[in-house]
């Protein structure tokens, strides 16, 4: 379907994942830099990893996928950085996202529900940002790029920020993301999601 992706989701041990789980982890979790939260496992397993993180003084970054129109409010307030895209968004607030100012809007409203950042990626459009700090929303474009398969963009792009906040956490937010983008803009190039770095040896060094 002409480079759009299709996805099923077979969730199996991933379910299994309990609290006594994350308690054994919870030494690794209270000294991470950075704690990454999605909802392919239980989402109250998820929310108490950030609730845990948060206790901790760690920076939480919250992807809610696959999108829940009932998600437990909790998740915006524990949430530092909260990145959706497009779907997510629309699931998450009614509100379709078919251009930056939908996502301006989406933006604010879940500024309102708690978040302290959130982040609409948007594709080849690359994302827009706001944030509590800085409530001018703002668009920070991908590079542009022939784009062969785009499963695990999103993905590629939480990783990769949750790489530059626990490795480069003086970089400004919108430098962060925009080196995001450019990760995640190189896993579109190559069919698969394992395409991006650091099998790659032709990406760009300032990424690092
Ligand atoms: P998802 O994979 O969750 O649907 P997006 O499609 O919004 O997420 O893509 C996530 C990120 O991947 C974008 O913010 C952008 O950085 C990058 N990206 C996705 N598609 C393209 C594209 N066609 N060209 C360049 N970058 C892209």
């Amino acid at each position: 379907s002409l480079g759009q992706n299709v996805i099923v989701i077979v969730p199996g041990a991933n379910l299994l994942l309990n609290f006594e789980d994350l308690k054994r982890a919870s030494d690794v979790i209270c000294k991470a830099k950075v704690v990454v939260c999605q909802l392919e496992i239980t989402p109250a397993v998820s929310l108490e990893a950030l609730k845990m993180a948060r206790a901790s003084g760690v920076k939480t970054l919250f992807n809610p996928a696959p999108a829940l129109a009932d998600l437990d409010p909790q998740f915006y307030s524990y949430s530092d950085i909260f990145c959706c895209n497009e779907t997510e968004a629309e699931i998450l607030t009614g509100i379709p996202v078919g251009n930056l100012e939908d996502a301006e809007k989406v933006g604010r409203m879940l500024l309102e529900r708690g978040c302290k950042l959130v982040i609409v990626t948007l594709g080849a459009e690359g994302c827009m940002m706001i944030s509590v700090e800085e409530p001018i929303p703002k668009h920070v474009p991908a590079g542009k790029v022939r784009a062969v398969d785009t499963t695990g963009a999103g993905d590629s792009f939480v990783g990769a920020l949750a790489f530059y906040l626990a490795y480069y956490p003086k970089l400004a937010m919108e430098e962060m993301i925009r080196k995001s983008n450019c990760v995640a803009s190189v896993s579109v190039q190559a069919s698969g999601t394992q395409s991006s770095y650091p099998y790659r040896k032709d990406l760009p060094q300032d990424l690092f």
